[in-house]
Order: structure tokens, then C-alpha cells, then sequence
């Protein structure tokens, strides 16, 4: 049991070993296979990560031992020593989870030296700046990034000795001041932790290690694990490397480049890099990099090894790579690759090129892209006139691309709490860090004054497809006081800016944005995705301008319209109240004869604009405390209306209140109660329908949605009142019409009963919101307030209403989509809960054989191309 092997060289691994060894860590064993010069290391397993939160977050003997050898192991082939020697090994240290994840440790480099080793690297470079530089770097890094000490207190350190010293850079620090700093640091380090710096290498490792584990489960790494669907199980792996120095002098540099752009998927290489440095500089964005092509000239000879491997490497993973390398005097090293990060409108050209290229099947192109991605590209761009009128009061790097427009703030925490008010918002920081990622989760568009297109911003905001303009240096900001000035203006909090991430422009003003059209490689994709998929896809829309718009998207019918959305426009609410509160029948009549010509329009509005395509409409499913009136004055006002004193509506009013609406007498049962209700409803589908498929030759087929059924009886109920009054109006209109009646199944009753059910419904549409709701049993509105103690303590992972829980709400779903094919095979059967709009939901529907899903208009797209990849990966 304890012979368990949890530590791995590179040359022991490949790509397949991905969950094993992380992205990283795989991806560095398949480059040693493929001859790549990789500097040698090993990975220590994600399975010890999960080991080590077993063992009550101990690093157990076993896997210290496993380190132990495979240093021994990297001593060999380096022909170094770990500790004090004359050749002394120096690691990295860097997490690597199955997927990139921002939020977790960041690299610690140049880990092994002490007052001991240090002394050696003056020896053996004959540079006593670079040594104690990479010193003082080592314990700056270790103390922020293991122990948690703040990073501002030895750049202020650094800051005092260049203020003492006259001079701006640290580059104009000198070996005695870096040698002082060095000791300064050692002496901040003591006073925070209570403990001097830890001079044994191997405690150094173990400790670093420690951090990574810890760090896979801090709270920036939970946000953003939801965020992206990653279970909390998966743990990290830790990638051990020998370093190699992109700071030893002019024939050194180090950089990140893409085998193609990931802003906009051009085909060329694509990437920046810094002689001099360490990768840090570069992603930290402290130096203004050089463009790749640089090298070229630089050293011809390393510009070309590296763009022979690029290439090679990316006909090898069949995808766009994003690379790190360094050149340590002269000889080129490769430190990471992986698939690059990239804009939608890059995913759609990269897979739309590789397909043309050859080197991708339509297929495999389809799964290159991100289905949330594909949302982005319906997000706004500028107003072509009110653009041109702007005035651009800055420029910065297009970092990734759209249009964005919001009252800026400077904090992720003020950031946040102004979108949760409502507020579109503009986060401006001098550059952003994982801590900042709800605030960027948050915001219209990001704007950094420092870093280049690989900064962490910059990574961030094209995952996310938010537009971002990073390193806009002309901005003068001051993050304490809430401002920023340029070109002589000062920018306050809440004061509005705008930005284009595809220019990088910045704008003093608030630009007016439209929505873009699905045309060029996006067209082609979905073209491709429709082509694969077997799920239809439907969109859930109340009003004839959301149908169109879906429309315009791919929806090609409506999955749901919610009747009671058309009665929250001011003109139609009293009518809507009078009918609720009416206490006869012939009161409710007289409210309802005032609905039925509004509801007849919205039905015909909705019926041209999906142009024959099919269209559910499912009758009124109010909780009634939506509707009821509340104020004083609403209730004199409805009074008057309909000729009955104040005090007896209020009484009427008072009656109608509900413990629990969500459960009350919603759905369905109001029909039970009020027939009329639904007689007017039908009449409304049904007359709109004639009118429509005469004047314009559709042959719409309208499928009446019956909502909240628990029991047979009750949908039957329902439905002969529906038959009854449809086929009365069909018959005396002479014409001919098709019409379906369906049931929701949104009670876990209905789902156990589904056979039954399926006598009498036609169709089934799983309305998972109100599933889930009562499968948990907890409320929909309310779960909000206590998730997040639920994700805190890893009891959930994810929203229930978000993406669908497969093991109990799905297994509902499965059953009852069982049952009611047993009753009727031919039963059209359809989900259109938000969960219709998920991707992992999606696959679900797709493997349970649901026949079409139905979400938001803008998430149409997405939903198409989640069906064609659940298509691909299991056929059907
Ligand atoms: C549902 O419950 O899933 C549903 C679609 O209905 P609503 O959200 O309107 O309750
Ligand atoms: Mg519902």
C-alpha cells in the first residue's frame, strides 16, 4: 500500500497522464518524449495532493522519501548537488492542475539558495549582481508566496534602497545593494513569521510543496473552480524543476509566445519576450517586453530552434500553443507548454483554419471550442455613429477584445458590490492579481496601466471573454485615492468610461452599444456544429422581440413562453390584479375579457416572428405574491376600478397572501380553481394561430404547456377544458388546425409518475428550476443566502440551479423520460429550465435522450454547439 508511487520524473510521463500529472506536468514529460530541451525535473502527483488533505494536510513520510530519490535522480542528470556544494541545484517550483487554474500558488523560482549556495553561484558565474539578485528574489517570492507575507513590504524595501541611492530602476541597484536588501529581507522574513529563513534546501522544497497543495484549495482557487465547472477532487499536482537563467546577461532572455494569435487567431506566431530577465518580469509586466520577432534578430539561430519546435508542437497537441521558454547563454529551453487561452473570435478562426489546413476533422474542431465562449461574440460592440463622435483619451494593448462601458472603479471588492447593485462597472487597476477575479468576474471591461498581452489581466479577461485593456501606461492612477488622471483630467470613481478591447481605446464618455451578427467563422462553425448535433435547440422568449432575436441566433422554435411575463407591462398589471383578486366568477370574466385581446396580439406578435416554426406556450404559472398589489395606493386605485370599497379589496388582498407562493397556488392549480382562466388562454393561442396561418400561409401547430401537474387527474382536468374550447373555436371557424397539449414535468411526482402522465401529455418539457427547487427542497429565490456556507465547506460544489445535479435531479429526469416513452414512444420530450443553457447540462439532455433543449436567446449558440460536442463524444 505505502509503495505507491506518487512522484514521477519527466521521462516517466506523457500527455495521457494528464489527471494524474496535471496539464503541466504532463505536457513537460510529453516534451522530454518528443526530445524537446526541457530542464529535467519530475512531478509530484495530483493523487498526493489528494493524499495530503487525507492525511490532515501532512506531507506524508512515503511522498518525502518519493522526492528525496527523484532529486537524487535530477542530481544525475544535471550533474548538480541539491544543498551545499560547489555546483549547487536550483528548483522551481510550480502547481499544475489538470486545467490552467489562475487563483492558485504561483511559481517560486531559483529555489536552494542560501548564504552558502549563493556564495557558490558568484563562483561559478563570476557575477556576484546576478547571484544575490536571484537571492533576494527567491525570498521575496518564498515569503509572499509560501509563508503569505506581503509582497508591498519588500518592494518598499527595494523602493527605500533606490531612494537612498538616487536612482529609478532596480536594475541601477548594485551587488552591495542587493547583498544589504538580501539581509534586510532575511530580517523582515524573522520578524513576520518568528522564525529565521529556512537555509536547508530540502526544507525550503517540502515547504513550497506544502504551499501548492494548501493553494488548491484558498479561496480565489474555489471562485474560479466554480466558475469553470472543475470538482473541488481533482487536486493539484507540483511541478519540481531545474531552473535555467534567462538573467544571466545579454545572450539570456526569457519569453511566452503562441504558435498563433489568441486575440484574434491569426496564423502566425505570436508572442514577447525580455533579454535579461526572468519569466516573472515578463508576466508581471515590470518591463515593457520586445515583440518575438525581435529575436530574430537578436540571435537568429535560437529564433529559428524555436520556431521549428513551436510548429512541431503544435502538429503534435493539434492545437494552438501558448509556450514558455528561456535561453540561458545562447541554448534555448522550452519550461511549459499547453493550449493556448484565446478570444472566441480566435477558437472559431483556429478551428475554422485548422479544418482548412487539414490538420482537424470537423469533428475534433468542434471540441476546440469553449460552448460558454461562444457568448461573448453576442455581447456588445460600440454604436457605429456614436463612436465616431468619441474622443479616445488613451490607448493601451487590446488585450481581449469587445466593447465595454461602465462607471469605473478601482477595487474588485467596490467592483463587485456596484455590479450586484446593478451598476455596469469598469475595473481599473494598475494590474490586476488572482485576488482581483470576482471583481473581474464582475466587470463590463478591464483597464490595467501596467503588464503586456500575457499579464495576468490580459489571461484572465480572454478566459472569461470580458474586454480588456491592458498596459495603458499614459494613465496616471492613484488606487488609494480612487482616481486616475490623463491628458489632464482627472477620472473619479463612478464617473463612466468606455473601452475597446479590439483597439485598445480608451474613452472619457459613455458609448452607446449594439449586438453583432453571427456571420464569417463563426457562421461556418455552427454550420458544422447544426450539421453533427442531434438535439434541436429551442429558445425560451416571452415577447416577439426575443423570438427574433433567437431566431437570428439558431433557435429553431420556442421551447417556452411564460404567459405571465406578458402581463408584467404596465398597461395590462390592474387588469391582470382584477382578475386575481376577483372573488366572482362574472368580476374575473370582465378582467379576463380585458386580457384576451392583449394575450391574442402577444400570441400573433410571437407566431410571425418564429415564422412557422413550432412554439410552446405554456398557460399562466404565476406565484400569485408577484402580481399582488402591495401599496396603498395601488390597492385605492384597483378598488375604484372595479366599483368595490378599499377595506373589503384589502381584506380580499390580505386573504390571497401565501406562506410559500413558490408552493402556493400557482400553475396549474389555478386553473383547477378558475377554468376560466384557461378557456381564455386557449382561445387566445388558438384564434391567434387561425389568424396567422391564414394571412400568411405558416402551418403553425401551437403546443399548449400545462404547468406544475403533479397528478394525472389534474392534467387531465386541465386538458379537456383546453380540447373543449379549441375544438369549439376551430370548428366554427372552418378552417383546420393542429395543436398540441403537453405537460410540464417540474414536481418530482410527475417524473415518478410519468408513465401515467404520458397518457394524457403529448409532449413532456422538464422544467428543471422548479425540479430542483423541490428535488432539494429549497426555495429558488432563496438558496442564494446559504450556497455559498454550502461551497465554503465543500458540501456543493456548484449551483443547482446553474448546472444541472446530474445524480439526483437527472435521475428524476432519466426516469420519467423512461417512463413516458413506455406509455407513448413517440412523446416529444424537452427540457427548458435554465439548465437548457449549460453545457454539461446539455450533454446530459443529449444522453438521456431528450429530443431538444430551450434556454435564453443569447445562449442559443452555445447550446448548438454543446449538442454537437456531446455528439461527438458519445453518438447517438
Ligand atoms: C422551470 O421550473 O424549470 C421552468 C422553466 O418554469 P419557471 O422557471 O417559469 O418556473
Ligand atoms: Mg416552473
Amino acid at each position: 500500500m505505502e509503495n505507491k508511487k506518487y512522484v514521477y520524473l519527466f521521462s516517466e510521463g506523457n500527455a495521457r497522464m494528464r489527471n494524474l500529472l496535471g496539464g503541466k506536468g504532463a505536457n513537460l514529460a510529453e516534451m522530454t518524449n518528443l526530445g524537446i530541451p526541457v530542464p529535467q525535473g519530475f512531478t509530484i502527483s495530483t493523487e498526493a495532493c489528494i493524499k495530503y488533505y487525507e492525511d490532515e494536510k501532512n506531507v506524508s513520510d512515503d511522498i518525502i522519501i518519493q522526492i528525496n530519490k527523484a532529486i537524487q535522480e535530477i542530481e544525475k542528470i544535471t550533474c548538480k548537488r541539491f544543498g551545499n556544494s560547489d555546483n549547487p541545484l536550483l528548483l522551481s517550483v510550480r502547481s499544475g492542475a489538470r486545467v490552467s487554474m489562475p487563483g492558485m500558488m504561483d511559481t517560486i523560482l531559483n529555489l536552494g539558495l542560501n548564504d552558502i549556495t549563493v556564495e557558490k553561484i558568484v563562483k561559478l558565474t563570476n557575477n556576484i549582481r546576478f547571484a544575490y539578485d536571484s537571492y533576494r528574489r527567491f525570498i521575496q517570492m518564498f515569503s509572499d508566496v509560501v509563508m503569505g507575507i506581503e509582497k508591498r513590504k519588500f518592494e518598499d524595501l527595494i523602493d527605500k534602497a533606490k531612494e537612498e541611492k538616487k536612482v529609478k530602476f532596480d536594475t541601477e541597484l548594485d551587488e552591495n545593494d542587493l547583498k544589504k536588501l538580501v539581509v534586510q529581507y532575511k530580517k523582515l522574513y524573522a520578524e513576520e513569521i518568528g522564525k529565521p529563513f529556512p537555509e536547508d534546501p530540502k526544507d525550503q522544497l517540502i515547504e513550497s510543496v506544502t504551499a501548492v497543495f494548501r493553494s488548491w484549495n484558498n479561496p480565489r482557487a474555489i471562485v474560479y473552480r466554480r466558475l469553470n465547472d472543475i470538482p473541488g477532487e481533482w487536486g493539484t499536482a507540483v511541478n519540481v524543476q531545474t531552473m535555467v537563467f534567462g538573467n544571466m546577461g545579454n545572450t539570456s532572455g526569457t519569453g511566452v509566445a503562441f504558435t498563433r494569435n489568441p486575440a484574434t487567431g491569426e496564423n502566425k506566431i505570436f508572442g514577447e519576450y525580455l533579454i535579461n530577465a526572468q519569466g516573472e518580469d515578463v508576466v508581471a509586466g515590470i518591463r515593457t517586453p520586445q515583440p518575438i520577432t525581435k529575436l530574430k534578430e537578436d540571435s537568429p539561430q535560437c529564433y529559428e530552434e524555436f520556431i521549428n519546435i513551436a510548429h512541431s508542437l503544435e502538429n503534435h497537441y493539434k492545437d494552438m500553443q501558448d509556450m514558455e521558454f528561456t535561453i540561458e547563454q545562447g541554448k534555448l529551453y522550452f519550461l511549459q507548454t499547453r493550449n493556448g487561452k484565446r478570444t472566441a473570435q480566435a477558437a472559431l478562426k483556429i478551428a475554422v483554419d485548422m479544418v482548412n489546413e487539414g490538420s482537424l476533422t470537423k469533428e475534433e474542431a468542434i471540441l476546440k471550442v469553449e460552448p460558454k465562449q461562444l457568448e461573448t461574440l453576442l455581447h456588445p460592440a460600440f454604436d457605429t455613429d456614436e463612436i465616431k463622435k468619441a474622443t479616445c483619451i488613451a490607448k493601451g494593448l487590446p488585450a481581449s477584445p469587445g466593447a465595454a462601458c461602465g462607471k469605473v472603479y478601482f477595487t474588485a471588492e467596490d467592483a463587485k458590490e456596484q455590479h450586484e447593485k446593478g451598476e455596469k462597472v469598469v475595473l481599473v487597476r494598475l494590474e490586476t492579481s488572482p485576488e482581483d477575479i470576482e471583481g473581474m468576474v464582475a466587470a463590463e471591461g478591464i483597464l490595467t496601466v501596467r503588464g503586456g498581452m500575457t499579464s495576468h489581466a490580459a489571461v484572465v479577461a480572454r478566459g472569461m471573454g470580458t474586454c480588456c485593456v491592458a498596459g495603458c501606461g499614459k494613465i496616471n492612477i492613484d488606487e488609494e485615492k480612487k482616481v486616475f488622471q490623463v491628458g489632464g483630467k482627472q477620472y473619479s470613481e463612478g464617473d463612466y468610461i468606455s473601452l475597446d478591447g479590439s483597439t485598445g481605446n480608451v474613452y472619457g464618455e459613455a458609448i452607446k452599444t449594439t449586438l453583432p451578427e453571427i456571420s464569417g467563422d463563426f457562421e461556418i462553425f455552427m454550420k458544422w456544429a447544426d450539421d453533427i448535433k442531434k438535439l434541436q435547440v429551442r429558445t425560451n422568449a416571452d415577447t416577439p422581440k426575443e423570438a427574433a432575436e433567437a431566431v437570428k441566433f439558431g433557435a429553431k422554435g420556442i421551447g417556452l413562453c411564460r404567459t405571465e411575463h406578458m402581463f408584467f407591462e404596465e398597461d395590462r398589471i390592474p387588469a391582470v390584479r382584477e382578475m386575481i383578486v376577483a372573488t366572482t366568477v362574472e368580476q374575473r370574466k370582465k378582467a379576463l375579457d380585458k386580457l384576451l385581446p392583449m394575450q391574442k396580439k402577444d400570441f400573433i406578435g410571437i407566431y410571425e416572428a418564429m415564422e412557422g416554426k413550432p412554439v410552446t406556450i405554456r398557460f399562466l404559472d404565476p406565484p400569485l405574491h408577484e402580481f399582488l398589489p402591495s401599496e396603498e395606493e395601488d390597492i385605492r386605485a384597483l378598488s375604484k376600478e372595479m366599483g368595490i370599497s378599499f377595506d373589503e379589496l384589502k381584506i380580499t388582498v390580505a386573504s390571497l397572501h401565501e406562506f410559500n407562493p413558490m408552493m402556493g397556488h400557482r400553475g396549474c392549480r389555478l386553473t383547477v380553481s378558475y377554468p376560466e382562466i384557461a378557456q381564455m388562454q386557449t382561445t387566445a393561442i388558438i384564434e391567434a394561430a387561425l389568424e396567422v396561418n391564414k394571412r400568411k400561409g405558416f402551418n403553425i401547430v401551437p403546443e399548449i404547456m400545462i404547468p406544475l401537474v403533479g397528478e394525472i387527474k389534474e392534467l387531465k382536468f386541465v386538458k379537456d377544458i383546453v380540447l373543449k374550447t379549441a375544438n369549439e373555436i376551430i370548428d366554427k371557424s372552418g378552417e383546420k388546425l393542429k395543436y398540441s397539449v403537453g405537460t410540464m414535468i417540474e414536481i418530482p411526482r410527475a417524473a415518478l409518475t410519468a408513465d401515467e402522465i404520458a397518457k394524457e401529455a403529448e409532449f413532456f418539457s422538464f422544467g428543471t428550476n422548479d425540479l430542483t427547487q423541490m428535488t432539494f427542497g429549497f426555495s429558488r429565490d432563496d438558496a442564494g443566502k446559504f450556497l455559498d456556507d454550502y461551497y465554503e465547506n465543500k458540501i456543493y460544489e456548484f449551483d443547482p440551479f446553474e448546472k444541472l445535479d446530474q445524480i439526483g435531479v437527472g435521475k428524476l429526469v432519466k426516469i420519467a423520460a423512461e417512463l413516458g416513452k413506455k406509455t407513448r414512444p413517440d412523446i416529444h420530450l424537452g427540457i427548458c429550465g435554465e439548465h437548457g443553457g449549460d453545457p454539461s447540462s446539455v450533454e446530459f439532455c443529449h444522453n438521456v435522450g431528450l429530443d431538444y433543449v430551450s434556454c435564453s436567446p443569447f445562449r442559443v449558440p452555445l447550446a448548438r454547439l454543446a449538442a454537437a460536442q456531446a455528439q461527438v463524444k458519445n453518438p447517438r
